[in-house]
């Protein structure tokens, strides 16, 4: 489950030039440097952008969405983007790049469903935003949503745990380990 040893690779947002359709989900609030990566995007390439965001009164959007290129689809995080998501990967054609921008746990729900619909680890680019992130209890296998600390509470069995390196792709969440051990 913790077989592999590394942290995940998280990268900037750079278009994928062979790529005829890009998709973004992004829970992250900096939108500008969404909107630098979408002005690099070359032409004639489509663009979903899923955003999940509080408001969407956010002025700089509106360049996006004027943009017949682009379409963008705004959710409350409380409705989550999920459904909305699976729907688009599904439809998406071969070769399409996914770009999914945020916290850990967004973006390892993401993954989750890319995988799903069969898009390749090389066609999926990730941007960290935020510092949300799943620790996994090695003793009652409960995931704990924390922030990036590197010690934590279970909020299950109340052990203190020390956040490992380790981290599960499938569970899209770090190892914690009681800090004595
Ligand atoms: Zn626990």
């Amino acid at each position: 489950m913790f077989l592999r040893r590394s942290t995940p690779l998280y990268t900037e947002l750079v278009p994928t030039e062979a790529a005829n359709q890009h998709i973004i989900a992004s829970n992250c609030n900096n939108i500008t440097s969404l909107m630098e990566f979408t002005k690099k995007l070359p032409p004639l390439t489509s663009l979903i952008v899923h955003l999940e965001i509080d408001s969407d009164d956010i002025m700089v959007l509106d360049g996006l969405r004027t943009d017949e290129r682009f379409q963008v689809i705004t959710h409350k995080p409380q409705c989550g983007i999920t459904h909305a998501m699976l729907d688009t990967l599904n439809k998406s054609s071969m070769g399409t790049v996914v770009y999914f921008s945020g916290d850990e746990i967004f973006i390892w729900s993401m993954v989750k469903l890319a995988k799903k619909v069969g898009i390749t680890d090389g066609n999926i680019i990730l941007n960290k935003c935020g510092s949300k992130r799943n620790v996994y209890c090695a003793h009652c296998s409960t995931i704990n949503i924390a922030d990036n600390s590197s010690i934590i509470q279970c909020n299950r069995c109340g052990t203190s745990l020390f956040v490992r390196n380790h981290f599960s792709r499938r569970m899209g969440a770090y190892l914690g380990v009681r800090v004595d051990d």
